[in-house]
């Protein structure tokens, strides 16, 4: 299967560092063999999409409204996406649940919205360092994505999965390759239960991933990918790991 390497800016950027970063990108980044995406906030999408467009860099949002249109003040909805031609939705990132409160149901609405308007959305799943200790990662990930199969199971083929530990995010602490590879191993099997299809669904390892630790992580057998937050706000680093990823 075909890695992705999608960024996650996160709320980092401005219109002329954002230039000089795809710009950067698009230099090096010759004709990849793997999927490559950034993920802008919404403000700056149609910055990418003049820069972007043509280029082998799709884009996307990193959040979408778990509602079609109307009374939502500050939200941005999938169809407003889809004018500006994202590819993909980052939904349910860690940082969402933990300072927005949304959960499982509303991430799994996230998901239904970004799919219906054609936009593949990236769901984020992964276990606090207390859940890792407690020993509850697996029913905390199983339950996460069982949330979303249940809503959108019938076009489960449609979607990416990005399983990020919530105490490697931007800690600089990584999950080592056997620890992911184990995660990423459960939530292959219960795609298997969904879809006869399981093959078919990228899923990515998101938590400091960076351009040293890359290739071993992406070496890993159900590791289709990474979700990159720090290394996609530095040109050579991203390109790495996205050098990382056509090596495999
Ligand atoms: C993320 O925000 O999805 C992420 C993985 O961040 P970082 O790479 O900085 O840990």
């Amino acid at each position: 299967m075909k890695k992705l390497i999608a960024g996650n800016w996160k709320m980092n950027g401005s219109l002329a560092a954002n230039e000089a970063l795809v710009q950067a990108m698009l230099a090096g980044i010759g004709s990849p063999k793997a999927d490559v995406a950034l993920c802008a906030p919404a403000p700056y999408l149609s910055q990418l999409q003049l820069l972007l467009n043509g280029s082998p860099i799709a884009w996307g949002s990193q959040d979408v409204s778990a509602h079609e249109q109307g009374a939502f003040t500050g939200e941005v909805s999938a169809a407003m996406l889809r004018d500006f031609a994202c590819r993909y939705a980052i939904v349910g990132h860690s940082e969402r649940r933990q300072y927005h409160g949304e959960t499982d149901a509303v991430v799994a609405e996230k998901a239904q919205r970004a799919l219906a308007a054609g936009i593949t959305p990236i769901v984020c799943v992964g276990e606090t360092l207390a859940e890792r200790e407690a020993g509850v990662t697996e029913e905390v990930v199983k339950r996460q994505l069982a949330a979303v199969i249940h809503l959108v199971g019938h076009c489960i083929t449609e979607i990416v999965v990005a399983y990020e530990p919530v105490w490697a995010i931007g800690t600089g602490k990584t999950a080592t390759p056997e620890q992911a590879q184990a995660v990423h191993a459960v939530l292959r099997a219960q795609l298997k239960a969904a879809t006869p299809h399981p093959e078919r669904i990228q899923i990515l390892y998101g938590g400091s991933m960076n351009a040293a630790n890359a290739a071993t992580l992406l070496a890993q057998p159900d590791i289709d990918g990474g979700l990159i937050g720090g290394a996609s706000l530095k040109a050579p680093d991203f390109l790495q790991i996205v050098a990382a990823a056509n090596a495999q």
